[in-house]
């Protein structure tokens, strides 16, 4: 997956927010209780919206530039989040110390 590392955000919620393909779902599908049982369904069936979602670049960068701890973002859990951040925030010291 790639991510666009190197930009400076403004972000701007009518910008990738207003044609988030979960505008017209269930919030509660994006955040299941747990990590097992019946929030593995719920976080594939969370996951097959944003496959088809015109801001999934977007909203990933969101929510590894804002720490979104819990929940689907950017058709990520929580847990690859945690491992995608890390990269991302490397990228950006480097992108920072090249100037
Ligand atoms: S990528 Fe997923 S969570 Fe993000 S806006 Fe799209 S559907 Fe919603």
């Amino acid at each position: 997956m790639s991510l666009i590392w190197n930009r400076t955000h403004a972000w701007d919620d009518s910008d990738w927010r207003s044609v988030a393909a979960c505008r017209d779902t269930e919030p509660e599908l994006f955040f299941p209780v747990g990590t097992t049982g019946m929030a593995t369904d719920q976080i594939e069936s969370a996951k097959r919206v944003c496959d088809h979602c015109d801001a999934q670049k977007a909203c990933l960068e969101f929510a590894l530039a804002t720490n979104q701890e819990s929940g689907v973002w950017g058709g990520t859990t929580e847990d690859e989040r945690r491992k995608l951040r890390k990269q991302w925030l490397a990228a950006r010291r480097r992108a920072a110390s090249q100037g």
